[in-house]
């Protein structure tokens, strides 16, 4: 029925606006595969993109440099991930510090995984910031900044009950939050009910959707039994015997993917963040599906001029 709902719609790139992440990269070849994916979707005119910071600061160096190159080399606005991991404050402090001066604006405010991985007991660093809330407080001490942050439509696994992450969240917001952004999830019915009960918490902010585009079922199938996104029977049966049939894989992903957003646009929902695995085919097929072209984007004038 999507096709007929969306022949209805021919205006709705207009409405709607996309953000990318990305992880940095580990070496030169990931790095070449990253510039080509900016390239790709930099016409697309997303409203920001965002680079993720590894545990207990791994990703530091490499994180800045994704971050200044596209500030330098795009016409993308970079976000900065931050994470609280085995870090003082006074070291989280100094590297917001050195994004604000690298000319970052916008940070997406996270506690993050211990460095054992998803699932081990976090502890916070002795003299480091605790959880989500208290590392936006200390980012909008440092000014007036756009910060995102996490939220789980599905509840996170250290949650006791979704009333404690609903309480994380408005601590979030109290502190300066601008903007949560979505645990990937595959039912649209969930995240509604997520927004409802924010809604219900008196919390406003937008609560944008993580659209995860499957690249490889296997592998998203793992993950999301480790960060406690349910894996639904109707998506493993899609992707069932694709295995070793890639094409037909990326096929089903943009189809499965494209039918999500396109739910979620009926529903009332005009914003989407995708982690693009930093490849740029499903998230640009999808984009397209939705009425976001080269040259159209989000109004799209100075995209026209690339
Ligand atoms: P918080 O919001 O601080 O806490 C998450 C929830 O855990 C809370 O809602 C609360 O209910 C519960 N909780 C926290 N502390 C306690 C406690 N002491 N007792 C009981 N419950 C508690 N990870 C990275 O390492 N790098 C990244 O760049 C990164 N980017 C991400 C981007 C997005 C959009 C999302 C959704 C996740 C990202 N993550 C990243 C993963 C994230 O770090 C993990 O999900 C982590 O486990 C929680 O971080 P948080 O900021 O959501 O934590």
């Amino acid at each position: 029925m999507s096709q007929f709902r969306f022949s209805r719609r021919p205006d709705i790139g207009d409405s709607v606006s996309v953000s990318f992440e990305f992880f940095p990269p580990r070496n030169d070849d990931m790095e070449a595969r990253l510039w080509e994916t900016v390239k790709r979707l930099e016409p697309l005119a997303p409203h920001f993109v965002s680079v993720t910071y590894g545990a207990g600061g791994s990703t530091r160096e490499r994180t800045a440099r994704t971050v200044n190159r596209i500030l330098n080399q795009s016409r993308l606005v970079p976000a900065a991930h931050m994470t609280c991991v085995d870090a003082s404050r006074a070291e989280v402090d100094e590297v917001v510090g050195e994004f604000v001066s690298m000319g970052i604006r916008h940070f997406v405010a996270l506690r993050g995984d211990p460095a054992e991985g998803v699932g081990a007991r976090y502890r916070p660093h002795p003299e480091g910031y605790s959880n989500g809330a208290e590392l936006v407080a200390a980012i909008r001490n440092q000014g007036d900044f756009d910060v995102s942050v996490s939220a789980y439509p599905e509840k996170h696994p250290e949650s006791p009950d979704f009333a404690t992450d609903f309480d994380m969240l408005r601590r979030k917001v109290d502190n300066g939050a601008t903007r949560a952004i979505t645990q990937f999830f595959f039912d649209n019915d969930l995240y509604e009910r997520y927004v409802e009960r924010a809604r219900r918490a008196g919390i406003y902010i937008p609560i944008v959707p993580g659209i995860l585009p499957v690249h490889n079922f296997g592998q998203v199938a793992n993950f999301a039994s480790r960060c406690g996104a349910h894996v639904p029977a109707w998506l493993a049966e899609r992707f069932d015997g694709l295995q070793n049939d890639a094409q037909t894989h990326a096929l089903v992903a943009a189809a499965v993917a494209s039918e999500q957003v396109l739910d979620l646009i009926e529903r009332g929902v005009s914003d989407f963040h995708f982690y693009t695995m930093n490849r740029a085919d499903l998230a640009f097929a999808i984009c397209h599906m939705i009425g976001i072209r080269p040259g159209l984007a989000n109004g799209g004038s100075d995209a026209a001029a690339a």
